[in-house]
């Protein structure tokens, strides 16, 4: 028995349906980058219709009236910095009780100086994107040169300063072959927390492919071989879940779980980069994925104060300019279908993984136009789907 077998999921003990774990609020969509695969399609300047200083300061409290523990909060953009009130949303929010992460763009605005700002107004965590492991490839992915440098030296600032450092990774097929070598990076960056985001065709993403499903089962095995290396978070692929599930207690996981061309690939580089192809006892005990999903624990606030399960499912569930968000997040007809496994379509919803994964809604969205329909990015074929597909 491994380490991995004893909670392979980490379960949430409050009702997801009347609080959720974490809210996303997009306090602009203005930014100075112009990313390939930017869910928001940053634009240039601040939209004028953007939630006021007031519109956030009554939105934190209204969050800050959860029992605790409370959601956290992640300031993101466009670029937070682009917001002259962002340290005052930030004090606001942590003075409230609120622990408050911002995801800034790397940009001249994102300084020492600026981050200690941060700090000091109580952000407990700063993440940021990391999508190549040269300059080349993530100058490239970013859309201007000299990013890659900067956001190392962000990263290394970030720690120095004491904050928590989250990196972001988008893995989309140009860049699958380089996820070992960025390993290798995240690994001497000592972060808290490593996020590889499995690319969902929307806004700018639209142009850049994804992986395909047996692709995705892969890197999630290679990402479990891994979780002993460096705190790991599979976004938009739940079905991570499923994966983890599957492997407890599982002594022989290659014989279980054939190990194909890419996972092989991924695996020789990582012996060469990190020295360990990863899979053995290593010097962490791996994070369990937390059970959370769209609208399920789960939400999004755009930058004029519509509220959505994600950020990446682009169906509105309310508006703050109507109502306030915990009254969106519990009464929403949309977050609550998605709340209820009953509801999942195709593989989905006959699958014995539902309550744990429920697949990625936006996947299913984006590919199908449906946000119940089954995620086309999970392979898994449970028993009985030929009757229902
Ligand atoms: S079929 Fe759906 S619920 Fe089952 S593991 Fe795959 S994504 Fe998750």
């Amino acid at each position: 028995m491994t380490l991995q077998s004893l909670h392979p999921i980490r379960e949430l003990h409050h009702d997801l349906a009347t609080r959720p774990f974490i809210v996303i609020w997009e306090v602009t969509r203005a930014c100075q980058l112009a990313c390939q695969h930017c869910r928001a399609d940053a634009i240039p300047h601040r939209d004028p219709l953007e939630l006021s200083t007031d519109d956030g300061r009554r939105l934190l409290d209204d969050l800050a009236g959860y029992d605790a523990p409370r959601p956290m909060v992640v300031l993101t953009g466009g670029d937070p910095f682009e917001r002259p009130d962002l340290v005052e949303l930030v004090a606001h929010g942590t003075a409230a009780g609120l622990h408050i992460a911002v995801s800034p763009s790397v940009t001249p605005r994102l300084t020492r100086g600026s981050l200690a700002e941060l700090q000091l107004a109580g952000a407990k965590a700063v993440s940021l994107s990391l999508d190549g492991a040269t300059a080349a490839t993530h100058d490239g992915f970013r859309g201007i040169d000299g990013v890659f440098d900067a956001t190392v030296h962000a990263a290394r600032t970030v720690r120095e300063l004491g904050m928590r450092l989250q990196i972001n990774t988008t893995v989309t097929r140009d860049n699958v072959h380089e996820l070992p070598d960025i390993l290798a990076r995240v690994v001497l960056a000592d972060i808290a927390l490593w996020s590889v985001f499995f690319l969902v065709p929307t806004g700018r993403g639209g142009s850049l492919t994804p992986l395909g499903a047996h692709e995705v089962e892969e890197v999630l095995h290679w990402l479990h071989d891994i979780a002993p290396l460096v705190p790991v978070k599979a976004t938009e692929a739940p079905h991570f879940r499923r994966l983890a599930i599957q492997r407890r207690g599982v002594d022989d996981v290659d014989r279980a779980f054939p190990v194909g061309p890419l996972r092989s690939a991924l695996r020789t580089r990582t012996a060469e980069v990190v020295g360990t192809g990863g899979g053995s006892p290593g010097p962490r005990r791996p994070r369990p994925p937390i059970n959370v999903n769209a609208g399920r624990g789960f939400a999004f606030i755009d930058h004029r104060g519509s509220v959505y399960p994600s950020g990446f499912l682009p169906l509105v569930a309310g508006s703050l300019r109507d109502r306030p968000f915990s009254t969106i997040y519990t009464d929403s007809p949309l977050l609550r279908s998605l709340r209820d496994p009953a509801r999942l379509g195709g593989r989905c919803g006959i699958c014995e993984f539902a309550e744990v994964c429920g697949g990625s809604r936006s996947h299913a969205f984006a590919t199908t136009g449906d946000p119940l329909a089954e995620d086309p990015t999970c392979s898994y074929q449970p028993a009985g789907a030929s009757i229902r597909i």
